[in-house]
């Protein structure tokens, strides 16, 4: 399956996509954690990526695009993957159609919009805590691990993003309901999007994903029988329409 995480800063997509990305057995791609990637290397994506990110801006399309591209290309996503926080806006949303296709691989299944008000996702962002080395997600409110400084996954440090304080964030609520808001209706129009209510708790939210989920992928299996029997009778009859 081929899923696409959407919804603000904060919204509990990183939380959940551990959970969704285990049980499909489907690698979980977070450009934001890719580019964080590049800036602990102190490549020269990485350099141009820290720039915009502490201010909150988005990275632009042409360097983030590379990245997906680079990794969906790549042998190990080839039976699908979970994209967090990619596509950010409709220029990325046609430039992963693009990369799709021309990798040979089928379009995107399913888009989960994770719906939060503003207000909840401020004390979210701010009390957020991510792991050095997996990027795992805590939070100073609920986990230990951001007392202990240790990341119960990996093992790896602990710390705070530069731009999880106050001031970026409502930067980037402000570029997510510009640039990124407008996705909304892109996919709702291709009949892909379906909204879980993210304001809830962790284990509510979980659940409901996980429904949305298994609906998904057990109409993605009946379709995937019923299809080739379909095609078969659908090709002689488009043949003979050209013909005539
Ligand atoms: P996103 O990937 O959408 O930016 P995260 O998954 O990183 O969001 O979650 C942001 C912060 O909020 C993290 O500290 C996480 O532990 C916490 N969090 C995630 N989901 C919930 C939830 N449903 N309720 C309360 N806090 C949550
Ligand atoms: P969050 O889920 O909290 O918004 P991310 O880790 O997804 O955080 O992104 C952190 C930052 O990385 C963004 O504010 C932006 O600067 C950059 N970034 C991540 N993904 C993209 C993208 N698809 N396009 C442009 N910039 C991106
Ligand atoms: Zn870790």
């Amino acid at each position: 399956m081929r899923i696409v995480f959407l919804g603000p800063p904060g919204a509990g997509k990183g939380t959940q996509a551990v959970e969704t990305c285990e049980s499909l057995r489907i690698p979980h791609i977070s450009t934001g954690n890719l580019l964080r990637e590049e800036m602990a290397k102190g490549s020269r994506l990485g350099k141009t990526a820290k720039g915009y990110i502490e201010k909150g801006q988005l990275v632009p399309d042409g360097l983030v695009v590379d990245i997906v591209a680079k990794t969906i290309k790549s042998a190990s996503f080839r039976k699908g993957y979970l994209l967090d926080g990619f596509p950010r806006n409709l220029s990325q949303a046609r430039a992963l159609d693009k990369v799709q296709s021309v990798a040979g691989l089928p379009g995107l299944d399913l888009v989960v919009y994770f719906d939060v008000p503003d207000r909840a996702v401020v004390p979210r962002l701010t009390g957020r805590r991510v792991c050095r080395k997996c990027g795992m997600n805590y939070h100073v409110s609920r986990d230990r691990e951001t007392v202990t400084g240790v990341c119960g996954k990996c093992g790896g440090e602990i710390y705070h993003r530069s731009d999880d304080t106050k001031e970026t964030v409502v930067n980037r609520l402000r570029v997510y309901h510009q640039q990124t808001a407008p996705l909304l209706q892109h996919y709702r129009r291709l009949g892909l999007l379906v909204s879980v209510r993210a304001e809830r708790d962790i284990g509510a939210v979980s659940r409901e994903v996980g429904g949305v989920i298994r609906r998904m992928a057990g109409s993605a299996a009946h379709a995937a029988v019923r299809r080739p029997a379909r095609v078969r009778m659908a090709l002689p009859g488009k043949k003979q329409a050209r013909q005539r």
